[in-house]
């Protein structure tokens, strides 16, 4: 009986110990890329989907897990998001076979056994995860779907841990406009299911970097809120700045990291269009045929770069005329919004632009 009583005091010294040890543990590589992919699938921007999956694929991730990530997320943002994503993938996935890159498949989620009750399981994560009982007795069959189906049938799959499970749902919601409770409620259950404080609060700054600003606001509150601490949602705004900010960039939305804003001024007289990014933000490598364009930083910071050459800082007042034909790229700072004005000049027959690879991290990240 000492023995086994011996025996109990020492799992639990080893079970707080580990409780310890998470308390200080940080993000991986894999889990940061676990952060964007959920984000973009979120947001629906499979550029930066495929970007952030094989940035996942090349620090650990499985594909299993991958796939996992997507399946799950179906409950979070709807099938016609989890589908495309899961496409995107699969794109990847071929893309990297293509160019001899290695790819993990991983192990798959071992089978359920026979007696397996999806109910009585879900409802004992979801109680986990919640840290009290819940039951939604205004919709019994949402209350049923959330604790069989959802904690019941797919986090039964043991091919992901509930910590990277929730990892991804926070990071999914904090891109979904006006799912605030929700966002709030799974940062709670993210401790629950075993993420650390200090992962916690690191995935506002990822998305920031690699996501973008509105995404990370969301979720710098939410953490904000579930730890009782002031908002750390204190971003350098444009309202210093007297050029508007006009309406988000959709067009060229594809062509860019990050958000950014397009404001034309008197534009169908021929006026220029002013160009708010978010910090982060910057268009694609980019080739302007037959024109030359000319940019005037009006606000913030950030940068110019021509291929082979050092990037020059854009300060208000720093005006650059973009030669035709020469490759390059504009945006903010990782730590600034940037405005200018743009306006294209010796315009030729035939003028037209060509968009090209993004600016990756490994370049980006180096200014
Ligand atoms: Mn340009």
């Amino acid at each position: 009986m000492k023995k086994v009583i011996m025996m109990l005091t020492g799992m639990m010294l080893v079970a707080s110990q580990n409780v310890i040890a998470q308390n200080n543990m940080k993000l991986s590589e894999r889990q940061q890329a676990l952060v964007a992919i959920a984000a973009n699938e979120a947001r629906g921007n499979i550029t930066q989907l495929k970007v952030a999956l094989n940035d996942g694929l090349d620090h650990g991730l499985t594909v299993s897990e991958a796939k996992e990530a997507l399946s799950q997320l179906y409950a979070y943002t709807g099938f016609p998001r989890s589908l495309n994503a899961l496409g995107a993938l699969q794109q990847v996935i071929e893309e990297r076979s293509v160019a001899g890159k290695s790819t993990e498949a991983g192990r798959e989620a071992d089978p359920l056994p026979a007696d397996y009750d999806a109910l009585k399981q879900g409802t004992r994560v979801q109680t986990q995860l919640s840290g009290q009982p819940f039951d939604y007795q205004f919709a019994p069959q949402t209350d049923y779907y959330l604790k069989a189906h959802l904690f019941g049938d797919i986090f039964a799959r043991n091919n992901l841990t509930y910590a990277d499970r929730e990892i991804v749902t926070v990071s999914a919601i904090s891109a979904l406009e006006g799912c605030e409770p929700q966002l709030v409620a799974h940062v709670g259950g993210a401790r629950n299911m075993g993420v650390s404080d200090e992962q916690l609060h690191e995935i506002p700054l990822v998305l920031r970097q690699r996501v973008g600003e509105a995404e990370a606001i969301r979720c710098f509150a939410a953490v904000a809120r579930v730890f009782s601490e002031p908002s750390a949602a204190t971003v350098q705004t444009v309202d210093f700045s007297i050029w508007p900010k006009g309406e988000p960039n959709t067009a060229y939305a594809q062509y860019f990291i990050g958000n950014s804003y397009l404001a034309p001024l008197d534009a169908e007289h021929g006026g220029p269009v002013n160009v708010t990014f978010e910090p982060g933000c910057r268009n694609n490598w980019h080739i302007h045929h037959k024109q030359v364009q000319v940019l005037i930083c009006v606000a913030g910071r950030g940068w110019y770069q021509e291929w082979g050459k050092p990037a020059i800082e854009l300060r208000p007042g720093t005006v650059v005329a973009i030669p035709a034909e020469a490759k390059h790229w504009h945006g903010a700072a990782r730590d600034s919004w940037m405005q200018h004005l743009t306006f294209h000049t010796h315009i030729e027959d035939g003028a037209s632009n060509e968009w090209l690879e993004p600016v990756t991290d490994d370049v980006y990240n180096q200014l």
